[in-house]
């Protein structure tokens, strides 16, 4: 394995990361950039977030990239974007998702199929569209890693948005599926399974009445920084973890334990 594998480094090597303007994505996006690579920093339309990550990214080499991943077009454009201005691509972390509550016993049945829709597009299609797009430019490369960020969700119920767990669970059986198919070609795939982390996503969660109900989920009185899940990610695309590829790896502060 050598030296490389202890210290992390990706130093020469090209790192795609989806939904990098703030939370878990940015998290990712330093940790890579300190560990030499250059990172693509992807946003959906905020430009002004995007560029205070990039402004934030040790090493230079990095770029701003702009595309609404529930287009399916644009995650095809984006990839061919990367490739074409970075000139190449070795890691794609699939983060970009969306949580959008559709409660089966309250909801108009349009909303319920827009829920779906946006959701199945956004944390699964999309992903599903860029694996297929990267891995292509990765077998031309000679290899590459592809690591999607799941959520403990898609073991536990999201009962108040099914369509997410969903999503997730659907993501966490393409990686396995994407991981036995592109092995042979060098390719490699993880999945992280957070429970809720301290971004965005969760903060009105986290600061409402259940705030401390879901902070004593875990042992640990807590839940999970942006900083922890971004160093599982970094760990998983490191050289070294080839083996551990179609692994779902829990970053829930034993929140949710399975077997
Ligand atoms: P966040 O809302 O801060 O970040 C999500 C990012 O995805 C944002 O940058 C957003 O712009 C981007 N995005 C959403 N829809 C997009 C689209 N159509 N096109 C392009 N970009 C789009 O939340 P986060 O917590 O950093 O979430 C990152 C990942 O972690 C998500 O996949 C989420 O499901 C997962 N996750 C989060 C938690 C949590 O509690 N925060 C728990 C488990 C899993």
């Amino acid at each position: 394995m050598g030296d490389s594998a202890v210290a992390m480094r990706f130093d020469n090597q090209v790192v795609l990361i989806t939904g990098a303007s703030r939370g878990i994505g940015r998290a990712a996006a330093k940790l890579f950039a300190s560990a030499g690579a250059r990172v693509a920093v992807h946003y959906r339309n905020r430009r002004d977030a995007a560029e205070e990550t990039l402004a934030s990214l040790q090493g230079g080499g990095h770029a701003v990239f702009s595309a609404d991943l529930a287009h399916e077009r644009a995650a095809g454009m984006l990839v061919e974007d990367v490739v074409n201005r970075m000139r190449g691509l070795d890691v794609l972390v699939n983060n970009a998702g969306i949580f959008e509550y559709h409660e089966i016993s309250t909801v108009e049945f349009d909303q319920w199929l827009d829920a779906w829709r946006r959701t199945l597009a956004t944390n699964l299609l999309a992903p599903a569209c860029l694996s297929y797009l990267a891995s292509r430019q990765m077998m031309k490369m000679g290899g590459g890693r592809i690591v999607n960020v799941s959520s403990r969700g898609a073991f536990r119920g999201e009962p108040r948005a099914p369509a997410y767990g969903a999503s997730k669970a659907g993501l966490n059986a393409m990686g396995q599926s994407l991981a036995q198919a592109l092995a042979p070609h060098g390719v490699y795939v993880f999945t992280v399974a957070p429970g809720f982390v301290d971004t965005d996503m969760a903060k009105s969660s986290l600061s409402g009445p259940a705030g401390d109900a879901i902070r004593n989920q875990s042992p640990l009185g807590r839940v999970a920084r942006p900083e922890e899940v971004a160093r599982t990610v970094l760990f998983l695309a490191s050289k070294g973890s080839e083996f551990l590829t179609g692994g779902i790896v829990d970053v829930n502060g034993a929140s949710y334990l399975r077997s």
